[in-house]
């Protein structure tokens, strides 16, 4: 389910009006709900319940405190992908014992900072990675834990951008050749063969991919646990969401397209994969990040001016692509609805932000109510891959940010104020004035 809905024309989150929190905090606001965040993870956890699982949440999707403390709080465990995650995942008070750590680039500091702290798994995604691994659990006088990312070569149908598990990316270990990768990592003394891992992409809305890649890897993955005793399979992230009319689908079924494309719901993803997994007899992870919070979070924005050019319609508000890249990045469509429901005829509108960019827009020719200047807008599903993705282009701010649970609202994040932009800049000597 989702949380947001209008309440006698007004959009609300909960039982808290949108209007009300723009009033109080401003715009552009990222306004997350805690009920979405909670109903999302225990979705999944109910239908991985016939399996011994752990739902690692992929933070890079989110990394807002108030969202990791939320499913630290649920048991949940993170996947993360850099130094500054785990630093964030302490921060927020989740357990590095539940971690797993992703990522083609890792450092040797990162990798040093993870052992010290004992996360559960580095997922390997190279042999010199293993070597460094390797190397720097013996000059710490540990034993790393580790599973290597197995590429299974299966396109995900997603978009090119996202997609990760052909042999045209980067990421993980050819299938073929995971076997011997294994073999030689078994003779590096500080290494712990803990288990073996996979993902394929992201936004994925159907599951044949899904199963095709466990398929493919569950006998892998019972071969390799036999000969090196290892306790976890990990089958990634990925799950989609539906981004179009997630509102007019409605409280119970947000993840349905109006024309039944597209339906992935945690009971339908389980129903495929937990027969192939459960008599492998492994732990099994998976590493949702999309899932459980892309709609659990909005952008509510303002408009400034409504330009009229006799060719397009353009709705000019104030947030842009720094705040949520998206559509930028990846030709994402966002929902837009007004935050103050508008009766009467649409009009194809294009909704753009500040920046001096072309490519600074959310929408082109969308169906949009008549607003005018003042009214307020929100994008839907923004709760993922959103203000993580934030920048200062243009020197502007990040978005303040805020959690609702119920008829309760909280800043979790402050609005940045404008010096602290270049805080960290300084002139060089020669340019300081005596
Ligand atoms: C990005 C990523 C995820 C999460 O992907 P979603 O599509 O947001 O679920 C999970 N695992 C790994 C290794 C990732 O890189």
């Amino acid at each position: 389910m989702h949380d947001f809905r209008y309440i006698r024309g007004r959009l609300h989150c909960g039982q808290v009006a949108l209007e009300a929190l723009v009033a109080r905090f401003g715009t552009p606001l990222y306004v997350y709900s805690q009920t979405t965040l909670a109903d999302h993870f225990q979705k999944l956890a109910g239908a991985l319940a016939p399996l011994d699982h752990r739902i690692c949440y992929a933070l890079k999707a989110n990394s807002n405190l108030a969202v990791l403390r939320t499913f630290a709080g649920l048991g949940a465990g993170f996947d993360l992908v850099s130094g500054g995650e785990l630093e964030r995942v302490l921060a927020g008070g989740g357990d590095p014992a539940k971690c797993v750590f992703a990522g083609v680039g890792k450092t040797e500091a990162e990798i040093a900072l993870a052992l010290r702290h004992g996360i559960y798994c580095f997922n390997v995604e190279s042999e010199p990675e293993l070597v460094r691994i390797n190397r720097v659990a013996a000059r710490l006088k540990k034993v790393a834990p580790v599973a290597v990312r197995v590429n299974p070569n299966v396109d995900a149908g997603t978009h090119h951008k996202i997609t990760t598990g052909t042999y045209e990316n980067k990421f993980g270990i050819a299938f073929e050749t995971v076997e011997g990768v294994y073999a030689r990592a078994a003779k590096l003394k500080n290494l712990r063969l803990r288990g073996l891992q996979m993902h394929i992409g992201s936004q994925l809305t159907e599951v044949t991919p899904f199963r095709q890649a466990v398929e493919r890897v569950a006998p892998l993955a019972q071969r390799l646990a036999a000969r090196h005793g290892f306790e976890f399979l990990s089958i990634g992230g990925g799950l989609g969401i539906v981004y179009e009319s997630a509102l007019a689908s409605g409280a119970a079924a947000w993840w349905r397209t109006p024309a039944g494309r597209g339906i992935l719901t945690p009971a339908g993803y389980a129903a495929a994969l937990v027969p192939l997994l459960r008599p492998l007899g492994l732990k099994i992870l998976v590493e949702p990040g999309r899932f459980l919070v892309g709609n659990a979070g909005i952008l509510v924005t303002r408009v400034e001016y409504v330009k009229r050019t006799g060719h397009k319609n353009f709705v000019i508000v104030d947030a842009a692509m720094n705040d949520l890249i998206r559509p930028a990045f990846y030709d994402a469509y966002h929902e837009i609805v007004p935050v103050r429901r508008k009766p009467g005829a649409t009009v194809p509108s294009d909704v753009v932000g500040p920046i001096c960019e072309s490519g600074d827009y959310f929408a082109k020719d969308r169906p949009l109510p008549k607003v005018g200047e003042g009214d307020c807008l929100a994008l839907l599903s923004a709760g993922a891959y959103g203000s993580v993705m934030g920048s200062n282009y243009n020197s502007r701010p990040l978005p303040a940010e805020v959690l609702v649970d119920g008829a309760r609202a909280a800043l979790v994040r402050e609005r940045q104020p404008v010096a602290a932009i270049w805080a960290g800049e300084r002139l060089a000597p020669w340019q300081r004035r005596r």
